[in-house]
């Protein structure tokens, strides 16, 4: 149960899906921000890279249904990924040892256009080609 007192309410936040039908709340600031332009991330968001932000996970009330999916073999909790079963957006996911003590979430479904920048940008040579050069984060070759 999360204590909602514990925080400043500037560090509540709200991601969504696109139905709303899942919602994810957090009470902290995110402990890390990065983007990712790997091929991988391209066909997880369906666009030209991933933005992500992890957050404590003592301060992150999922609400509503999701369907899990688990992105490495054998099927390990802590490595997946929860979405909307019926629009498919509203991403979490754990990164098992990567910031274990926190939860994932897909930056963009806070739909919030002051949200924190990436701190860096990873696997940016695999970049769409039209991008191009970025301004501002660091860019990494790899993770
Ligand atoms: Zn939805
Ligand atoms: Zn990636």
């Amino acid at each position: 149960m999360t204590d909602l007192t514990q925080a400043p309410p500037s560090q509540s936040r709200t991601a969504r899906c696109e139905c709303g039908a899942l919602e994810i709340t957090v009470t902290a600031a995110p402990r890390h921000v990065h983007a990712c332009t790997c091929t991988k991330c391209q066909r997880s968001s369906g666009s030209a890279l991933s933005w992500s932000a992890w957050f404590p996970q003592d301060g992150v009330t999922i609400k509503g249904a999701f369907v899990t999916y688990y992105f490495a073999q054998p099927e390990d909790p802590r490595q997946m990924a929860g979405f909307c079963p019926t629009c498919g957006g509203g991403k979490f996911f754990r990164t098992g040892d990567y910031l274990s003590d926190c939860i994932g979430i897909s930056a963009g479904s806070f739909a919030d256009p002051a949200f924190l920048a990436p701190d860096h940008i990873h696997w940016w040579p695999d970049r769409p080609q039209w991008m191009g050069p970025a301004v501002g984060p660091h860019l990494f070759d790899g993770n």
